[in-house]
């Protein structure tokens, strides 16, 4: 079907999605799936997440002075995107769901504050109603970073529909890909209106009334504004539509995989299950586990490496991986793209945030006793019966 769908493009000789009608634009086209599939008002396709979140921070208003909370497991690009707005972002810590601690959000909230971003990590919802009430109570934007979890929902609703804004990625390594490539969803008008004009810098030059066909033109003021090239390519577009019209049929297939895992283990006494705060809305191709202690479970991961079963600890024995808050390097020293526009040092930054290696233990806790199993939907029941003897046999070792 991918192919089918790119040459398709290539035969009408149309990359570019403005510049001709919009109804048979690709990028138009995958912006209304995606507002029908979660039940948005707007979508903007981008050319990356990363894109997306940085059009989402500056729709939402976020600025110099501002404050953003972010988790402390999440990829680096989520506290790139607050950075690259000239805001601050502050580092919460994440609990035994490996997403945003609910407290630890609240607790972090100052006067500066302007935005908060859930990170959906590998597939798994936050806790979106404590976190949305919170949020709620200090008139806090929330922004949900669903990069990783396209396809997810939270006691039934979409992934990207429960914030202010929701942002997905395309790119090689997610679920669905399209090599890169990026999706904003809002049903707020100015979000929209504002991310739209900042993701192309010519957007309100691209024929009349870009607003026009959502029929709020008037109660939105939207003064054009300097922007950046964010436009999703009509190629990526075509490829991004082909693999997520796959998306139900394989959040299924792993759904049901990780539920039969997941009950052939869930007796053993000495692991622990990653806590789900909705396990109906996991798109379940991380499965992941606590042991006791980190000794027990690099034991238990090298064991369960000789059983066959690919794993890994999450923090691969302080291996820099790029989705621990440690080494964010640039971050953790406060490095901008110019000390002479820094938002730590920004005169208009009032507050103060200080970063540290060990300043989220209770993540680096978790992290390093955590086991973790890649599932695909290539896997048969019969693949996910061996891993969870596998599990039990090394688990009766431990
Ligand atoms: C991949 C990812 C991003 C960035 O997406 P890109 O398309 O690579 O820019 C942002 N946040 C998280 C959690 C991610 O996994």
């Amino acid at each position: 079907m991918e192919k089918e769908y790119v040459l398709r493009v290539l035969q009408k000789k149309r990359l570019f999605r403005y510049g001709g009608r919009q109804d048979q634009s690709e990028a138009y086209a995958l912006e209304q799936m995606y507002k029908e599939r979660t039940n948005v008002k707007h979508g903007l396709a981008v050319n990356a997440g990363t894109s997306a979140l940085i059009s989402a921070l500056i729709g939402a208003g976020v600025g110099p002075g501002d404050e953003v909370i972010i988790p402390s497991y999440t990829y680096i690009a989520t506290a790139t995107a607050v950075l690259i707005a000239r805001a601050v972002p502050v580092i919460v810590e994440v609990d035994d769901s490996l997403t945003m601690d609910p407290q630890a959000f609240e607790a972090a909230i100052t006067t500066y504050t302007k935005a908060v971003i859930p990170v959906h990590m590998r597939g798994v919802p936050c806790q979106m109603d404590e976190i949305l009430a919170i949020a709620d109570k200090a008139s806090l934007t929330v922004i949900e970073d669903v990069a990783q979890a396209n396809g997810g929902s939270y006691k039934g609703r979409a992934l990207g529909s429960l914030g202010h804004a929701g942002c997905l990625s395309f790119q090689q390594y997610k679920l669905v890909t399209a090599g890169e490539g990026g999706m904003l969803l809002t049903s707020d008008d100015s979000i929209y209106a504002r991310a739209s004009i900042y993701h192309d810098s010519a957007f309100t030059f691209w024929g009349n009334n870009r607003f026009a066909r959502w029929g709020t033109e008037s109660s939105v003021d939207f003064d054009p504004f300097p922007g950046e090239n964010y436009r999703m390519s009509e190629l990526n577009a075509a490829l991004a539509m082909a693999q997520s019209q796959r998306i139900d049929s394989l959040v299924d297939r792993l759904q049901r995989l990780k539920g039969r895992i997941v009950e052939g283990i869930r007796d053993i006494p000495n692991i622990r299950l990653q806590r789900i705060p909705d396990p109906a809305g996991d798109v379940s191709y991380s499965l992941v586990f606590y042991l006791p202690t980190v000794a027990q479970a690099q034991r238990f991961s090298s064991e369960l490496q000789q059983e066959g079963i690919p794993n890994g600890t999450i923090d691969n024995n302080g291996f820099a991986d790029r989705h621990i808050y440690k080494n964010w390097t640039y971050v953790m020293n406060k490095v901008a793209i110019s000390d002479k526009d820094n938002p730590w040092t920004n005169e208009h930054y009032k507050g103060h945030v200080e970063y540290a290696p060990d300043m989220c233990p209770r993540t680096l806790d978790w992290l390093s006793r955590a086991i973790s199993v890649s599932l695909h939907q290539s896997m048969t029941d019969e693949d996910a019966d061996d891993l969870i003897e596998a599990v039990r046999k090394v688990a009766a070792t431990i």
